[in-house]
């Protein structure tokens, strides 16, 4: 293990639901000059885009078709930001009727298989940071450094409850946790760390040690 100032790059961050994925990510992206790829926002704008057009993901044909034929323009930055028909609907990819849909049109094989190739193309030669569920395990198998992110149901649902302003956390738990059981139990790319991957625990850490300690292993991974 040799440390230095140039992390080698792409830099794989998986977890559960609100595990604090894309905050670490957006950290570490900035701390480290990368771009930061957030690839829920892609599964998610399929959802919305799929929504939009009332394509239900009980056809999943159609949307396998639908998913291959889209167009959607992903911008990684410090931030992901996501453009469909050139309309910028990253801030409409909260909304709750995404949250609860996105479980199910994620587990299609044929969209998951239209994502993870442009996710792909889009970490190609970049000095990029990917955040997701399968990116240490089938987007990027190769990649130098996978940190997986975890933390008790509690502790997300607090957190996640904090950030949507909610007076109590039991919607936010209800939603981590449906999204947590399609997620890990689907038959194509479930929810899992890699073989080779990092788990950090944050239940009892601050964000700015779990970022700490992310920037140190970035540091530290084998060139
Ligand atoms: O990361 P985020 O919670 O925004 O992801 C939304 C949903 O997108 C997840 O619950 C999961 O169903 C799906 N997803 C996925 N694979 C990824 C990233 C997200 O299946 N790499």
């Amino acid at each position: 293990m040799r440390c230095n100032d140039r992390p080698s790059s792409p830099i794989a961050i998986d977890g559960p639901a609100a595990s604090g994925k894309s905050t670490v990510g957006e950290a570490l992206a900035k701390q480290l000059g990368f771009a930061f790829l957030d690839t829920g926002l892609m599964y998610r704008a399929f959802t919305l885009a799929a929504l939009r057009i009332g394509l239900s993901a009980e056809d999943p044909d159609a949307c396998g078709k639908f998913a291959e034929e889209l167009s959607l323009r992903v911008i990684p930055g410090t931030r992901t930001r996501i453009e469909l028909g050139g309309e910028d609907i990253t801030e409409r990819l909260r909304d709750s009727e995404v949250e609860a849909k996105v479980s199910r049109y994620s587990a299609i094989p044929r969209v998951r298989a239209a994502m993870v190739s442009s996710q792909r193309a889009l970490a190609q030669g970049a000095q990029i940071i990917l955040a997701g569920r399968d990116i240490g395990t089938v987007v990027l198998p190769g990649a130098p450094l996978k940190l997986f992110l975890t933390a008790s149901e509690d502790a997300r649902a607090k957190r996640r409850g904090e950030q949507t302003g909610a007076e109590d956390d039991a919607q936010a738990r209800h939603d981590i946790s449906r999204r947590d059981r399609v997620d890990s139990t689907r038959t194509v790319s479930p929810l899992k760390p890699a073989p080779d991957a990092i788990l950090i625990d944050t239940t009892h850490l601050s964000l700015a040690e779990v970022i700490d300690l992310a920037l140190e292993y970035a540091r530290c991974a084998r060139s």
